[in-house]
């Protein structure tokens, strides 16, 4: 365990931790933004971000997103940080961008009145990305007109950059949460879902050894969100580079979202 590591003169990271509570640990996940943004440096620029960067990994552009200070759809300024999601859609049509109610969701505060006809997962994604203290998040169902087949192949084209530019992209991978018939329901341990993980812990020779997590990589092979994913990578010329992009993603931010044993942000 990370708090043992220093008696065998090892380094605490990557070590195990005990989970706090039932619930996603916002305060966490905020601890370890800060390290990503003031400590990672060159390993964790956004891309685009220099001239030489702009050229080899260009931004997205024209692109669309939750302005979550304002509570709606907006045209996001060029090189503004923001949040994605990345997660199935839901088993019932929900509220998405048409090209009829444009009006409707670029006008101010318009999503604090419709969160209820979000599915759970954008809802919670919503409110963890503010908790996150971001100011744009970008949700494809929100963000890209779903009636407008140039704008989808637009955006579509150009998702790799999307989630490439993304300071942060919150997996929902995870398979359908108990109770449901639906994996759009919500982001584990957050919002309503409660979710107790069990750790077992031992004392062996005055060391803490504990049980793990299961890896990320058992977590993809089982649940809908991979295969949605991989499903969707044909779609686009650079849909195989933006699979394995959001596969090595979820390395980290499925423990970002479920608290996972291993700390994986240096
Ligand atoms: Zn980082």
């Amino acid at each position: 365990m990370a708090d043992d590591a220093q008696k065998i003169g090892a380094s605490p990271l990557f070590r195990g931790r005990v989970l706090s509570g039932e619930r996603f640990d916002i305060l966490n996940a905020r601890k370890w933004l800060d390290i990503c943004r003031t400590r990672h440096g060159s390993l964790c620029e956004v891309p685009g971000r220099t001239s030489e960067e702009r050229v080899r990994s260009p931004q997205p552009v024209n692109l669309l997103a939750i302005d979550l200070q304002d509570m709606c759809v907006c045209k996001m300024p060029p090189n503004s940080e923001f949040a994605a999601l990345s997660y199935c859609w839901p088993a019932t049509p929900s509220l998405v961008l048409k090209k009829a109610n444009r009006i409707e969701l670029f006008s101010h505060q318009s999503l604090n009145g419709r969160m209820q006809f979000l599915p759970g997962t954008v809802q919670d994604a919503i409110n963890c990305a503010k908790a996150l203290s971001f100011h744009y998040l970008w949700i494809d169902a929100l963000c890209i007109f779903q009636d407008s087949d140039a704008h989808k192949t637009e955006q579509l084209l150009q998702m790799d950059r999307v989630y490439g530019a993304a300071t942060l992209t919150i997996v929902c991978a995870y398979p359908v949460p108990r109770g449901t018939t639906d994996a759009c329901s919500g982001l584990p341990r957050y919002g309503k879902d409660i979710w107790p993980i069990r750790q077992t812990i031992k004392n062996v020779s005055g060391l803490r050894l504990m049980t793990t997590n299961r890896a990320a990589y058992m977590v993809l092979d089982e649940n809908s969100w991979g295969q949605w994913t991989l499903s969707r990578a044909p779609i686009t010329n650079e849909g195989a580079k933006m699979a394995s992009y959001q596969q090595a993603l979820t390395e980290y931010t499925l423990d970002l979202l479920t608290n996972n044993h291993n700390l994986r942000f240096v």
